[in-house]
């Protein structure tokens, strides 16, 4: 029992260390066509890019494709208002293209029997800092899940299907639901 509290302590005492930059890592709840809530996405700044750490569950068994999109918006069952990929630099879309590829394209997951998905990803040319490249710039972005895969070169999303599942990149991405409406509206535009 002592080491437990102990242990507590020690991580309790670490965590608050932490918290000087809140934009790294950052957790992103993913909820599917029906708004249930599926998974995770933890991205993490690195030197070479932000690392997607994404667990999610009750997929289709087999390959999916993952995008980072323009907006933070997460409108079921479609979630077209996640708008295109993220593409800062106007590429085109595909990591196999010679053209490409969008900021926000990633190599396609695998989903298990049971419909797990848990791996981590990498986006080589993304931030979370502030600027040009970052998830976080403006409102924020998205992360979509799709029922197909991503072939690299189509135009203008891989030939990748329908966007079955969706999670906003922002930094109070958790919070919406319990927002509270006595509180005044810190996002308020001028
Ligand atoms: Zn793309």
């Amino acid at each position: 029992m002592r080491k437990w509290i102990s242990f507590f302590l020690l991580s309790g005492a670490l965590l608050s260390g932490c918290t000087g930059d809140q934009r790294s890592p950052l957790d992103t709840s993913i909820y599917n066509q029906s708004n249930d809530k599926i998974g995770t996405a933890s991205l993490t700044e690195k030197p070479d890019g932000v690392e997607v750490a994404l667990k999610v569950e009750g997929l289709e068994p087999g390959v999916h494709a993952v995008h980072i999109h323009e907006f933070p918006k997460c409108e079921a069952p479609e979630f077209k208002s996640a708008g295109n990929h993220f593409n800062p630099k106007s590429k085109d879309h595909g990591l196999m293209n010679t053209d490409g590829a969008h900021a926000g394209d990633m190599q396609n997951v695998q989903a298990d029997a049971s419909g797990m998905v848990d791996v981590k990803l990498m986006l080589s040319e993304a931030k979370l800092k502030e600027g040009q490249m970052s998830l976080l710039r403006k409102e924020g972005t998205s992360i979509v899940i799709t029922n197909g895969q991503d072939d690299g070169m189509t135009q203008p999303a891989g030939d990748s299907g329908d966007r079955i599942a969706c999670g906003k990149i922002t930094l109070d991405a958790d919070e919406d639901e319990a927002s509270d409406p006595t509180e005044p509206d810190k996002k308020q535009e001028k």
